[in-house]
């Protein structure tokens, strides 16, 4: 059984829980895409951990945690992850793949300078890295870690690569070059460190496919985010989407059977673009303070998130990009305070009302067109039982499933593993 596990919108939604309690019941947990730049909030019986490369299963016994070739691995940040896990949990069941691509320093380097150079126009990137890792990817100059155990040909390569890099150092953004032997220096520590972890992880997973096995594809940040399908170019520069969950993890396509899509009560995002609906001003700083585990604040960069009430529309498209199979609706207890519930069920644009998700220029002139729905009023958090929510809740849970058109299978009504409801009726 594979199945996918991917975001609805932004990122954001709360995949890692959804992971880790999924994991439960799963033999492999493998990372398909981004690196270093989003993070997973975690909170189980070990504590509260952010993870950012680590696959979500990495807490379970019996899980196989895998970095996929897919991924940008950040060895430096992956060793100080390892560690916090480790001071927790003794044993990491760890594999990455050989086709995985290493973050190379100048990847860092670039994405802070070119967001100085762009100045007001800046894509709000979390500056590490990725754009700069994914572009030299595709242009074919950059490392695979099965490269570093060429011991021939990888001095070659590294010289070959800070040839082209120095130039652009120096000439575009005056900035001090780097010297190759350090980065060989450090991708040589890189190799020790990683040895041990090194396997080709897509046999191993079409393997365990032939075993039928369980396997999750853990994806990062959301449909909205894809290179190609999101609010480009406030996108990531990775595909999000589960239809690339299977090239980033090595596997057939046909291999998925189950795409389960994660979006929030509400709505969140991080970074530049449009955002339809934003709440500013008290509005905003109430649903702020009130969602996510503790406020709704990044995992990776603690910058305050942008709010806004659920987006139908938004949420429509993302979960047909992603191909979704059945929802994990996410964080409905943050909704408790509300009287009523705005909930966006359309745009209006120059005038027009509109009902799918259009493309950047048009989603900056997009008004939200809300709907209310009843609140709550009362704690709801913890709640494991579908027939044990109030009414409205159930309503808003149904109304919204009505408007996106795929079941919502699974309700979560807290940020700690178990407070979740598995048997929506
Ligand atoms: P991910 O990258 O999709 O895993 O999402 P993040 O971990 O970055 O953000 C989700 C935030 O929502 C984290 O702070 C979680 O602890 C929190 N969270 C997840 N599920 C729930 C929930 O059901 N209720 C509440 N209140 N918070 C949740």
């Amino acid at each position: 059984m594979v199945k996918a596990i991917v975001g609805a919108n932004w990122g954001d939604e709360g995949k890692g829980k959804i992971t880790d309690l999924l994991a439960e019941k799963a033999d492999y947990v493998v990372r398909f895409q981004g690196g270093s730049n989003a993070g997973h909030t975690i909170i189980n019986e070990y504590g509260k951990f952010a993870l950012h490369q680590l696959p979500s299963g990495i807490f379970t016994d019996g899980v196989v945690n895998v970095i996929g070739n897919g991924v940008a691995v950040n060895v430096e940040y992956l060793i100080e992850e390892m560690k916090s896990v480790e001071s927790a949990k003794k044993e990491l069941n760890l594999l990455i793949s050989n086709r995985a691509q290493i973050l190379l320093p100048h990847h860092i380097l670039l994405d802070v300078y070119e967001e100085e150079r762009l100045g007001d126009k800046k894509f709000g990137s979390t500056k590490s890295g990725i754009a700069p890792f994914y572009s030299d990817k595709y242009a074919k100059v950059g490392l695979q870690v099965g490269e570093l155990f060429d011991n021939d040909g990888l001095e070659e390569k590294i010289k070959g690569i800070y040839e082209k890099v120095n130039v652009i150092l120096k000439h575009l953004y005056n900035k001090e070059e780097i010297n190759y032997k350090d980065v060989l220096k450090t991708l040589e520590e890189n190799k020790k460190f990683l040895t041990k972890y090194v396997a080709d992880t897509s046999l191993i997973l079409r393997k365990a496919i032939k075993e039928n096995k369980t396997i999750l594809l853990e994806g990062q940040l959301g449909a909205l985010k894809d290179t190609d399908h999101g609010i480009y170019p406030y996108v990531t520069s990775s595909s999000t989407l589960a239809g690339y969950s299977t090239v980033g993890a090595g596997i057939p396509p046909y291999a998925i059977q189950n795409i389960v899509a994660v979006t929030k009560a509400y709505s969140t995002a991080v970074g530049e673009g449009p955002f339809v609906g934003e709440l500013f001003g008290e509005a905003g700083e109430l649903l702020r303070e009130k969602g996510g585990d503790k406020g709704e604040y990044g995992a990776t960069t603690g910058r305050a998130r942008r709010v806004a009430y659920f987006d139908v529309v938004a949420t429509r498209y993302g979960l047909q990009c992603q191909g979704a199979t059945e929802v994990a609706l996410t964080a409905i207890d943050v909704l408790a305070y509300l009287e009523e519930i705005p909930v966006c069920v359309a745009y209006e644009i120059d005038g027009e009302r509109v009902e799918d998700f259009g493309t950047t220029p048009e989603l900056y002139k997009a008004k939200p067109i809300y709907e209310m729905l009843k609140g709550w009023k009362c704690d709801i958090r913890g709640i494991t039982n579908y027939d044990d929510l109030p009414k409205e809740a159930k309503e808003y849970v149904k109304y919204i499933e009505e408007k996106i058109g795929v079941p919502i299978k699974t309700v979560s009504t807290g940020p700690k593993r178990h407070e979740i409801i598995t048997e929506v009726k």
